[in-house]
């Protein structure tokens, strides 16, 4: 089978036109094309009186090695890359059982590669099985009440569960790990178009369903999970050669679990768990991340910028952007995050504390597209020497943020003209706002770095000569977005495992090493092979 790359048709194309157009750039006959099959579709709107849709094809012809012959320096056209995911390793009868702490995707596919290698894992994670804690994340968004240990963070499934479910990454993925996830995901309920759109969501209520038809797929085969079981203690003894090595792990219940291959895959925000790792000496270095607010515009706006005459078009969706200014302060402002057709939802998982994040439905139909805007910090320039600080910076920004929004967990906003005026907002204008429980109209700049304020304010007309309407007065600003990343990196060698912790194989966002629901997947992917591989001997 050979795969055409790059075939570009207009956005309102019959379903003839793609044979056609496959035919013509392979100059062959329609009776010599066999079959096709679209691989990915993309859209490329930078002209949006001419939008086009951008094909990878796969497609059997009568004579395939005539055609790569004659196309044998076009990149455009090669044989379909085999995307089959095989396993590392079998486990041995009986062998010991490694211990995933974490639920989120890193974990969750660490758990799943494992149980189909026949590791039998467990799967530990400090919150609750995912329908609890959906009642728990509401509490908050509704009610304003916090559970600490069952919020937006944490839980079964991880942070990603209440979210857009974007599917996409810019990792490099040479073996194609992505698709094994995606296969997965559709598996486990995701609509099949995941495996071909080039941007790819599924929603948050998908993801829930899919979530427990996952667990159900590792308890199966001989997984384990144990909810509301948080890590607060690691045993890690010294051996012969002088090297640290994982025995076991230490639970708040005060079960002691024993364990010698460990996955640690935590998320951004388990910050307890972080001190717990840096006082038992694990290998923690700081990490770049950023720091801003959530932006919100009607989703119309944006459609009309980006789409033209073609916004509402099925195939289109709701549009989504992507944006980045580079200061005069030597920051940079970019967008994150962006979640078409969503809310902004409240992100915490301390109390007396705001962060913002977004979410959407499969749907994407809310009235307001949202988006992190945020500046992004460089430990060695704001907070040099101390690996951890990050996480005091961001707890700092977050406390000032539940004071400025009323200590009640409503958010700070403002409305963008008057944080470029530089006064605090009375009112809203004609952009509603959707964070729940709520906002508090203010002045943004009392819970945000002077860098980022200066940095916010040269940027937003800058991207309002990208997209009309972005920098409008009346759209709404809703603070504070600080769990853009993890603000630290838990280093690890070739082998995976920690620098300084033979046996502990920090894992996905938390870990600094995945930024997003598919790296994270990919990552729980690669060091489910890397333990397997090390309990079969064949690496350390
Ligand atoms: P997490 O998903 O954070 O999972 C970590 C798990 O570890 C949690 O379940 C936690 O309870 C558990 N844990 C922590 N400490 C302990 C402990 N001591 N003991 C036991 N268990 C512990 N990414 C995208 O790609 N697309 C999106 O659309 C998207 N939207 C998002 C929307 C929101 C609201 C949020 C919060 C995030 C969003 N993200 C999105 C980011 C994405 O969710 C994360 O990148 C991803 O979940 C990271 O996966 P992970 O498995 O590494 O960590």
């Amino acid at each position: 089978m050979l795969r055409l790359t790059e075939l570009t048709l207009p956005l309102h194309h019959p379903d003839e036109a793609l044979p056609a157009a496959i035919c013509k750039r392979l100059r062959i006959t329609p009776r010599e094309l066999v079959r096709h099959v679209v691989a990915r579709r993309a859209h490329d709107a930078r002209d949006k009186a001419n939008i086009l849709l951008v094909y990878s094809v796969d497609v059997n012809v009568k004579d395939e090695a005539g055609v790569l012959a004659r196309f044998r320096k076009d990149r455009n056209v090669q044989r379909t890359p085999d995307t089959s995911y095989r396993f590392v390793a079998k486990a041995p009868e009986g062998g010991p059982r490694p211990v995933v702490i974490g639920a989120g995707p890193c974990g969750l596919f660490a758990g799943l590669i494992l149980a189909q290698m026949g590791y039998n894992p467990i799967i530990l994670d400090r919150g609750k099985v995912v329908r609890e804690r959906t009642k728990d994340t509401w509490g908050l968004w509704r009610r304003s009440v916090l559970n600490p240990e069952s919020n937006v963070q944490f839980g079964e499934g991880g942070a990603g569960t209440f979210s857009d479910g974007k599917l996409y990454s810019r990792i490099k993925d040479p073996r194609h790990l992505d698709r094994k996830v995606l296969t997965e995901f559709v598996k486990a309920g995701a609509p099949s178009e995941i495996l071909t759109e080039a941007h790819p969501h599924i929603g948050t209520f998908r993801l829930v369903t899919m979530v427990e038809s996952m667990r159900e797929t590792i308890e199966a085969l001989g997984g384990e999970y144990r909810f509301e079981h948080r890590v607060d203690g690691l045993d890690i003894a010294t051996d012969a050669q002088g090297e640290r090595r994982i025995c076991g792990l230490h639970l708040h219940n005060g079960e002691y679990l024993a364990a010698d291959r460990v996955v640690l895959a935590i998320g951004h925000s388990a910050r307890d768990t972080f001190a717990m790792l840096q006082a038992a000496g694990v290998y923690v270095e700081a990490k770049p991340f950023s720091i801003g607010v959530r932006i919100e515009h009607p989703q119309s706006w944006i459609d009309t910028a980006r789409f033209g005459a073609d916004a509402g078009h099925p195939i289109l969706g709701a549009a989504d952007y992507s944006l980045s200014h580079h200061c005069r302060n030597g920051r940079t402002v970019y967008s994150f995050c962006m979640c078409p057709g969503g809310t902004v939802v409240a992100a915490t998982s301390e109390e007396g504390r705001v962060a913002t994040n977004g979410m959407s439905q499969y749907s994407r139909n809310e009235r307001n597209a949202n988006s992190g805007l945020v500046v992004a910090i460089d430990p060695a320039r704001d907070y040099p020497g101390d690996p951890v600080a990050g996480i005091a910076l961001q707890r700092h920004w977050e406390s000032l943020a539940y004071v400025a929004g009323g200590s009640s967990y409503k958010a700070p906003a403002q409305r963008l003209g008057d944080f470029l005026a530089g006064r605090p907002s009375e009112a809203l204008g004609t952009v509603i706002p959707s964070y729940r429980p709520g906002v508090h109209m203010t002045d943004l700049a009392q819970c945000l770095p002077d860098f980022a304020v200066t940095a916010m304010r040269e940027a937003l007309p800058v991207f309002g000569r990208q997209i009309a309407g972005y920098d409008h007065p009346d759209v709404v600003m809703t603070g504070v977005e600080t769990r853009t990343s993890s603000p630290v990196r838990f280093t690890r060698g070739e082998d995976l495992q920690s620098l300084n912790t033979i046996g502990l194989f920090p894992a996905g966002e938390g870990a600094g090493y995945a930024g997003g629901i598919l790296s994270a997947a990919v990552d729980g992917i690669k060091v489910a092979e890397a333990v397997a591989l090390s309990l079969s001997g064949e690496r350390r």
